[in-house]
């Protein structure tokens, strides 16, 4: 008993069809009559009133509306439309379900699941030599008694109240008004399924899913690097009708107390003594690999403080390609402590290095001398903090600070 056929008569269908029925039917209107294939005026015209129909017939809620109402239900008598949206969206989105743009089938399926995500720390150490961690996962799976069915094989029927969702629109008309309510559906109690209590699954109880716990072996390949992602697919939480998300470990590298990472490189910091620095010597440091490298400063070359050298081959594995990165040395400079400085020393060193440079100062300029003082930081900082401190590199305080005292003439 239905208010109007218009729809059903649009698509050649009888009011009791089922939905693979209208299905057929719209495919059959829209390729006859789909703008593609048919480019006559009157083809166009058909196409939407088919897509329409479909529209409304191929959503059981509509239908449901429209069986009751006819089509002014649908459209909310009065103006005030019980639906959003209001007007339908005629032809091309429901075709494109049908045959893909652009020959694209859109995807329409079981939903995913969300991905469950971890994060694996590992030292610059572990980074280098690849580890193997083994993680306890607790998981949520189907039932493996009843295979997520939730009963015995054939005694479990989908409910035909809700159509299986466990919910169900009610629509109800108050005055000129179509409201929609959600409710649980009362044939099932909300769990979309038809099952006599005796053939229900003893395992989980009708629930259709159990705990598990599974062991995990995480493989961090040599090289990897921090931010990049270990992929267990599908091994996430398992529900019907859901397709399980992934298990994504982030590798999260450990700061390293010597080196500092730059790709495939290695950034190292490495102190050595004036005479080594400018007479050559050696220097010694433990890599990551866990062996110590022994790197000869070759006499003649001066070393300059902050300047980088790099050797070759001694920096991280480079993952798929092979081979490693760069080890690069920045050098700072250890200088000799004052009980150095004798005044014989002092003489030899005027005979051995190049002479004193003397400053430039501009003829007519005024010339205050000044002495140095020792510099000491907490008189510095407590001075620094009175004034309210924040600007640190203001050019006006590195040179009127504290520690350079002038004597004016
Ligand atoms: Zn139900
Ligand atoms: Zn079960």
């Amino acid at each position: 008993m239905v208010k109007e056929t218009k729809f059903y008569d649009i698509l050649g269908v009888s009011v009791t069809a089922t939905d693979v029925e209208i299905k057929k039917a719209y495919r059959k209107c829209a390729l006859k009559f789909h703008p593609d294939k048919n480019p006559s005026e009157e083809a166009a015209e058909k196409f939407k009133e088919a897509s329409s129909a479909y529209e409304i017939l191929s959503d059981s809620e509509k239908r449901e509306v429209y069986d009751q109402y006819g089509e002014d239900g649908l459209s909310g008598a009065g103006g005030a439309g019980g639906f959003p949206g209001g007007g339908f969206g005629f032809g091309d989105d429901i075709f494109s379900q049908f045959f893909g743009a652009g020959g694209a089938q859109r995807p329409k399926g079981p939903q995913r699941g969300r991905d469950i995500k971890h994060e694996i720390s590992a030292s610059l150490e572990e980074l280098y030599k690849g580890r193997t961690a083994k993680l306890a996962l607790n998981k949520q799976i189907l039932c493996k008694e009843c295979e997520g069915r939730g009963g015995k094989k054939g005694a479990v029927k989908k409910c035909t109240g809700c159509n299986g969702q466990g919910i169900k629109f009610v629509t109800r008309q108050m005055g000129p008004m179509i409201q929609r309510f959600q409710t649980e559906c009362d044939t099932c109690h909300g769990t979309g399924d038809i099952v006599d209590p005796k053939d229900r699954c003893k395992s989980c109880n009708g629930k259709k899913i159990e705990n598990e716990r599974k062991i995990l072996e995480v493989h961090v390949e040599p090289g990897m690097k921090d931010g990049q992602k270990i992929v267990f697919k599908g091994e996430a939480d398992q529900a019907p009708d859901v397709i399980p998300g992934d298990v994504v470990f982030l590798v999260s590298e450990r700061p390293h107390k010597h080196f500092k990472r730059d790709g495939d490189d290695l950034v190292y910091e490495a102190e050595i003594d004036l005479l080594t620095a400018i007479a050559g010597g050696e220097f010694a440091l433990e890599h990551v690999s866990g062996d110590w490298l022994k790197v000869a400063i070759v006499p003649g070359e001066v070393i300059a403080p902050g300047m980088r050298k790099v050797i070759e081959g001694k920096g991280m594995p480079v993952p798929k390609y092979g081979g490693y990165g760069n080890l690069i040395v920045k050098f700072t400079i250890k200088f000799p402590e004052n009980h150095f400085t004798t005044e014989e020393n002092l003489k030899q060193l005027e005979q051995i290095l190049p002479p004193r440079a003397t400053p430039t100062i501009p003829k007519k300029a005024t010339v205050d001398e000044c002495v140095l003082a020792d510099f000491d930081p907490a008189k510095y900082n407590r001075t620094r903090a009175s004034r309210g401190g924040a600007h640190y590199d203001s050019d006006e305080e590195e040179q009127g600070g504290e520690g350079v005292q002038c004597a004016s003439q």
